[in-house]
């Protein structure tokens, strides 16, 4: 029988899982902790090692668990710049689920948009002290507004439709623009100059690492509000902080944090937080923070656990997988992917 050992796993992982594995397939170890070069011990005697977005899967940990001769690393999520995957190359197989509900996400990030600018989030705490005034509340209406989309994959499309249903002028910035797909793409900087409300669905990448920085930040519109719930890495958190400060950025919302992964996903209600920039952030009025929840929804939860299981098995029976990120390509048969060696 596969052995699992999964990491980071938390109640709403167990439930889906053990209803995917309902047959009793895969002999999983669920762990509490996170993949560190610390624990990576407990995954002694497994085959699989299954992650998520802020296990750290640096080269350190790579090796050792090659040298536990663990085979596959499988990841419960789309992206995966957590794990060093050139390190893995020629070392450990890594499969990812690609996509698993792009509404859950794209869904949450109009949830954020529409609570931040609608003030729900003071209103729900007022009317629960029986505070009826409205002073303060003033929102401003979507329609007619121009959203700037970075990234048009299968979330940011699903945003810019939700976003069309509102009347919202759409613009939007990819490295790859659609072919035929009636969006304006227009250049980097067109988008921060133009754009009222800015939403973030790419991956990070080296490229784009604080694309969301003082200078870019100069370029944007006075009172823009922006939504991150792709990567935190995305936006430089300092130089945010200084633009809501100067009142240049009118919102954020923000459902990544690039500081997250010793936070997020814990419940530190009775503590005092140490990280000085989040505990500013969380004190601004005009500020939302959700701690990586926007995949969060029982359609989400059986996607991922039914593409991981299945991932595994793909990989176990026929020596490779389609949702393979790793580059270690199959002797027999080439690159399923069809990127034949050409992946760096
Ligand atoms: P996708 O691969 O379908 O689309 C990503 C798009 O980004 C592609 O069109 C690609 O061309 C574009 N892109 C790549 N590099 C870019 C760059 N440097 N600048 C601009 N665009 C670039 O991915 P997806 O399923 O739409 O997911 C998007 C991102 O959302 C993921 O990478 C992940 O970081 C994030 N995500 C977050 C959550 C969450 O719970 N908050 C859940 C799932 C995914």
């Amino acid at each position: 029988m596969i052995k699992i050992a999964f990491f980071d796993a938390k109640d709403y992982d167990r439930d889906s899982f053990i209803r995917a594995n309902e047959a009793g397939k895969y002999d999983i170890r669920y762990l509490e902790t996170k993949l560190s070069k610390d624990t990576c011990r407990l995954a002694e005697g497994c085959d699989v090692v299954c992650v998520f977005v802020n296990d750290d899967v640096n080269g350190a940990v790579i090796d050792e668990l090659v040298q536990m001769n663990v085979k596959l690393i499988a990841l419960r999520c789309a992206g995966y710049n957590n794990v060093d995957i050139e390190h893995a190359y020629e070392r450990i197989h890594i499969v990812r689920v690609p996509a698993y509900s792009p509404y859950a996400v794209a869904e949450h990030a109009m949830a954020l948009l529409l609570t931040s600018i609608r003030r729900i989030h003071k209103s729900y705490i007022r009317t629960r002290d029986f505070n009826f005034s409205l002073n303060g509340l003033t929102g401003f209406d979507l329609h007619g507004k121009t959203v700037g989309v970075v990234g048009t994959g299968k979330i940011g499309r699903v945003f810019i439709d939700i976003c069309r249903g509102f009347g919202m002028n759409v613009i939007a910035y990819d490295k790859f623009p659609a072919q035929d797909s009636q969006i304006e793409y227009v250049s980097v900087d067109e988008l921060w100059e133009r754009s009222d409300i800015i939403s973030f669905h790419c991956p990070l990448t080296d490229e784009n690492h604080h694309i969301v920085n003082k200078d870019s930040i100069a370029k944007m519109k006075k009172g823009v509000v922006l939504i991150n719930t792709s990567r935190g890495g995305l936006i430089d958190t300092e130089s945010l902080v200084e633009g809501i400060k100067e009142r240049k950025i009118g919102a954020a919302c923000l459902d990544v944090y690039e500081e997250e992964s010793n936070v997020f996903f814990h419940d530190y209600s009775g503590h005092i937080v140490d990280d000085d920039t989040l505990a500013r952030l969380i004190s601004m009025p005009n500020v939302i923070v959700t701690s990586h929840q926007a995949f969060l929804t029982n359609e989400a939860l059986s996607n991922i656990a039914e593409t991981t299981l299945s991932n595994i098995e793909e990989f176990f029976s026929l020596g490779y997988c389609q949702n393979e990120v790793c580059y270690k390509c199959p002797k027999v048969g080439g690159c399923p992917q069809g990127h034949n060696g050409k992946c760096f």
